[in-house]
């Protein structure tokens, strides 16, 4: 670890790497408890502050290291309580955090790359290309601003309950700093969250879900989109890579590992794509065997998009189906749409490395 030119920003570190970090400069381990209890517990990023550490570890941590989260660019306030953020990283890049208020918790919803690189075809994000992975602190540095931002408790309860990684990119595709902000949001010297408040939504990398559940212990929630693979090679291309066969039998192992907790399929319902009665009971019959709860969601449609939403009554009718046949099934209800905050929605500011969103712009203008 260099420390001595580029000062370490504390927000890339849990509190292994932060124990790590502490003993690496010759101070006792416990620092590390000291200060992660301040940047995640006080909301404090000067050192200053830090009134139990000297004034000697004090000068010495303002030389090696900084607490430096993302800038807000943005702020915007839906008419149902959303709350959306535009969060930038410097050199152009920049990312949506979304806060969904309900009764009884609060969901932030988080990114993990800038961009993605899967080209999911329902999705804008996907539709914008990929620029880069998000660091840790990068990801982590999205709660705290949120925290900051809502004022981390009202009335004695917390605002933020939930966390998703639910945003823009595949976690997946950036585990290690993924992992590192999960460690983070589970740590009770970090955010305190239980395994089943934190989620993590992937479009299906086996390998990502085997070696996450050998890792940490969190929620899953996976993209399905479609029972069959001819159909859900169009949606999701990563499924050529990655059939139903061996993403079911991934989330299998990882229920049978995670005390039987069970994994959330996302299915996105587009008109007359994924949404017909016979879609609904090949889905029973591909789920039924497996701890599973369904959520079904409403497509929101973005600017250039061939899709549209299906109508409200063949989402009540594939509900009814899928629920008659067994499996727990819930609408999920669109939030923050007049500040564009819905799944899919988020675009933050990609520089396109993929060159994806040049090419699909060129192939609109022809069409
Ligand atoms: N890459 C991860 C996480 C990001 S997407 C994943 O694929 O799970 C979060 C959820 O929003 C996914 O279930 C995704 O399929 C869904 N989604 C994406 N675009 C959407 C759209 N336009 N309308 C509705 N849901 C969408």
């Amino acid at each position: 670890m260099s420390v001595t030119e580029t000062r370490i920003n504390l927000l890339d570190l849990d509190q292994v790497r932060m124990r790590a970090f502490f003993e690496s400069i010759g101070e006792k381990s416990f620092r590390a408890q000291q200060v992660l209890k301040w940047i995640y517990h006080q909301g404090v990023t000067d050192f200053d502050e830090m009134s139990n550490l000297s004034l000697e570890l004090r000068q010495k941590l303002q030389r090696l290291a900084e607490i430096d989260p993302p800038k807000i660019l943005k702020e915007q306030v839906s008419r149902d309580g959303t709350s959306k953020w535009l969060m930038g990283f410097g050199g152009g890049n920049a990312v949506e955090t979304v806060f969904i208020p309900e009764p009884n918790r609060g969901t932030l919803c988080i990114s993990s790359q800038v961009g993605c690189a899967l080209n999911c075809t329902f999705c804008s994000t996907g539709a914008q290309g990929f620029s880069r992975n998000l660091s840790t602190g990068e990801i982590i540095g999205q709660v705290w601003l949120a925290a900051r931002a809502l004022g981390h408790e009202r009335n004695g309860k917390r605002r933020i309950t939930n966390v998703v990684l639910m945003g823009m990119g595949e976690p997946l595709l950036n585990f290690d700093a993924v992992v590192g902000a999960l460690s983070l949001l589970r740590d009770d010297l970090g955010f305190g969250l239980a395994a089943r408040r934190v989620t993590l939504s992937t479009a299906g990398l086996v390998p990502g879900i085997d070696r996450l559940r050998e890792t940490i212990d969190v929620a899953l929630a996976v993209s399905l989109h479609a029972p069959e693979d001819s159909l859900r090679e169009t949606l999701v291309p990563l499924n050529r890579k990655y059939p139903i066969r061996e993403l079911m039998r991934s989330c299998a192992d990882y229920v049978s590992d995670k005390h039987k907790r069970s994994v959330t399929f996302e299915y996105t319902l587009i008109d007359g794509v994924n949404d017909h009665p016979e879609h609904a009971r090949s889905l029973v019959k591909l789920l039924r065997r497996q701890p599973s709860k369904l959520n079904l969601i409403p497509f929101n449609p973005f600017p250039g998009t061939k899709y549209r939403c299906s109508p409200e009554s063949r989402i009540r009718k594939f509900q009814e189906i899928v629920m008659a046949g067994g499996l727990i099934a819930t609408v999920r209800k669109t939030r923050g749409e007049d500040i564009d905050a819905a799944c899919g929605q988020l675009v933050g500011k990609v520089l396109d490395r993929t060159r994806r969103s040049e090419r699909l712009r060129e192939q609109m203008q022809r069409t």
